[in-house]
């Protein structure tokens, strides 16, 4: 019921304004809930919206709102579906019922609403591209109202895409314009844009999977492909639990990904942390090696068992299929390189803060920090590292890496270092990064 209220007044439909709508219970649980609602004397201090009309023709179609007072407002345009909208502080909608429903010249239809506390919205469905030649606000004068007005005139694709902020431009930022068509499509015009998400992105790599089973245990019935799934999602939780971080995982499932997909993966959610989780083993006659070990990237592995360790673990494309020659060719250039010198200090900074907190609970290798090519840990701007949590081939690890107890210890840890660490690295890189 309550969305239903809000589709009307967003369609225009409705009779009531939003922020009127919004003082009832039942609308509270709508999308754009999380208001406070506004009694009627605050009601009464928004700028009211009277009445709205369009003029003119395919070619030059101009929009006027009649207001009570001149309001600041931001108009931008938007591809695919093409549509311009109007950012306005909060505005007490009381426009004639069904206005923008049919639209004129090269507005198909709009509809409007409270989209945030303190914050209106108009959403112009258009016809095709246009281009926001001039938007203003007029005082009152000639006894006319103050008037918001806004002058769109038809252009061809090209000139609409040129004339968008580079982060509406479909070929820059397809995520982006996909994510605001869907805010804005017409079904579902109830749903206010979300605030875009800028909590810091932790991207959590479970190896393996599929029909690489990694390292295994009691005859193939311990399969490191599961142990680190399983693992990984309680990291997740672990971590979401903060609510300070955005956690992606590259599987939650037993899916095989290509290793340079799961670098992809980190890399398009500009992630600030990816963490990649494995379990060793030895082969028989390979000797016995127990606890925890915190890998690196580095050109040169950092003794012979860390060397042998990448080999394996990068294998996991040829047993899953990949070629190699599908993964993109390294990027020779120097601010890569600088990025990349960057990023390495940060991985290894990592390193050590996860080092110091698993040290406390979880029983670590003899040289617990080392370092290989592991193609997984190959995303230039993003701090990496690879956590082979023991090894299966352990008879005291494998006891721990099968434990509940243990494995909740091991994770409790983790979240623990991530939080220092991103903490740490906000506090000095400023929001965003
Ligand atoms: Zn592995």
């Amino acid at each position: 019921m309550a969305s239903r209220a809000n589709h009307l007044v967003l369609l225009g439909c409705g009779l009531l304004c939003a922020a009127a709508l919004l003082c009832t219970p039942s609308v509270a649980q709508a999308p754009v809930a999380g208001i406070a609602t506004p009694g009627p004397a605050g009601v009464s201090n928004y700028p009211i919206a009277s009445d709205a009309r369009l003029a003119g023709d395919a070619r030059q179609t101009r929009f006027i709102l009649d207001l009570d007072k001149a309001v600041q407002f931001r108009a931008f345009a938007l591809a695919d579906p093409y549509r311009v909208i109007v950012d306005l502080p909060q505005v007490n909608f009381q426009l004639p019922a069904g206005v923008g429903v049919s639209g004129r010249g090269l507005v198909k239809a709009f509809r409007y609403g409270l989209v945030m506390p303190g914050g209106s919205r108009i959403v112009f469905d258009l016809t095709g591209p246009a281009r926001i030649a001039k938007s203003y606000v007029l005082e009152a004068a000639n006894g006319q109202p103050p008037r918001l007005v806004l002058e769109l005139e038809e252009v061809d694709r090209t000139a609409f895409v040129q004339s968008l902020a580079p982060e509406n431009r479909p070929e820059l930022r397809p995520a982006i314009a996909e994510a605001n068509a869907a805010v804005a499509r017409v079904d579902t015009p109830a749903a206010p844009p979300s605030p875009p998400d800028k909590r810091p992105v932790v991207v959590i790599d479970p190896g393996h999977g599929g029909v690489d089973n990694g390292t295994q245990a009691g005859g193939g019935d311990i399969m490191e492909k599961n142990l680190v799934l399983g693992f990984g999602l309680a990291l997740r939780d672990r971590i979401e639990k903060s609510g300070k971080y955005r956690v992606v995982m590259t599987r939650t499932d037993d899916t095989f990904i290509p290793l340079g997909d799961r670098v992809k993966i980190a890399r398009n959610e500009s992630a600030a942390l990816f963490v990649s989780i494995h379990a060793d083993a030895l082969r028989r006659g390979e000797g016995d090696a127990q606890g925890a070990t915190i890998y690196t990237l580095s050109d040169k592995a950092s003794d012979s068992e860390a060397e042998r360790l990448a080999d394996t673990e990068n294998k996991s494309d040829a047993i899953g299929g990949v070629s190699l020659a599908d993964e993109p060719t390294e990027v020779a250039d120097i601010l890569i390189d600088l990025v990349q010198r960057e990023t390495k200090t940060f991985s290894n900074r990592f390193a050590r803060t996860l080092m110091g907190e698993m040290k406390n609970t979880v029983r670590m290798h003899k040289h617990p920090l080392k370092s290989a090519g592991f193609r997984v840990l190959k995303a230039p701007d993003v701090p990496s590292v690879l956590v082979e949590l023991g090894y299966v081939s352990n008879k005291g690890d494998l006891e721990h890496l099968v434990s509940e107890n243990w494995r909740t210890r091991t994770v409790g840890s983790m979240a623990q270092a991530i939080d220092a660490f991103l903490a740490k690295r906000l506090a000095t890189a400023g929001p965003g990064k």
